[in-house]
């Protein structure tokens, strides 16, 4: 089965075809020609993935799913939320977006957050979603090089290491994107069969 995954971060292309069964080709925004940038303009993860989803099914007539993440933070009432990526302003910066977080969380002694995903899939004219939630805290200063985003400060709940500490197969197997496609490529190897 062809599916786009209405993305152009290479990272998460990757995250997410080395979860993927071999039935399912996985194609991205730009296999497809897609040069437009779809702009996450709502205010929830779960109307940005839909949005997403929904530019491609409505112009390209493709079958397609699209993910939205943000990490909430407890101390901060949720924030960054859905504006993960714009923290510290346009364009995104994964340093200064760090920077701006441990800054504001200084003096919290409560330091727990959570990465949520959530993803839209448009399927045949039907639209499902599935979300994923990776618990943990933030440290007070960044360990290891992996990954991106807030890896460096991010330590899931039961390990000692950050995220960007860990190999993609470790992370994908406990990760907030990677528990909600595993929710999805379970829907899809059923939908399938
Ligand atoms: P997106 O919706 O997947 O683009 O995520 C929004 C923002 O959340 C990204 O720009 C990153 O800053 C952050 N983010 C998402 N997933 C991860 C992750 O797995 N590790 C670290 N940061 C992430």
């Amino acid at each position: 089965m062809k599916l786009v995954f209405s993305t152009n971060n290479k990272n998460k292309l990757k995250e997410v075809q080395e979860m993927l069964p071999n039935s399912i080709s996985l194609v991205s925004l730009k296999d497809i020609n897609c040069e437009e940038e779809i702009d996450e303009t709502e205010t929830t993860l779960q109307g940005n993935a839909a949005l997403k989803a929904n530019f491609i099914t409505d112009n390209y007539q493709l079958n397609c799913f699209a993910d939205d993440t943000g990490l909430e933070v407890t101390c901060l009432n949720g924030k960054p939320g859905v504006y993960s990526a714009r923290f510290a302003g346009e364009p995104s910066n994964a340093e200064k977006n760090m920077e701006k977080l441990l800054y504001e969380m200084n003096g919290f002694t409560d330091r727990s957050a959570q990465f949520r995903t959530v993803v839209c899939l448009n399927l045949e004219g039907n639209q499902y979603y599935f979300e994923g939630i990776c618990k943990g805290s933030i440290l007070t200063e960044r360990q290891g090089t992996a990954g991106f985003g807030y890896d460096p400060i991010f330590q899931p709940e039961g390990y000692q290491q950050s995220f960007a500490e860990m190999t993609s197969e470790e992370k994908n197997k406990i990760s907030h994107r990677g528990l909600a496609i595993e929710k999805l490529v379970s829907f899809l190897t059923n939908y399938v069969s």
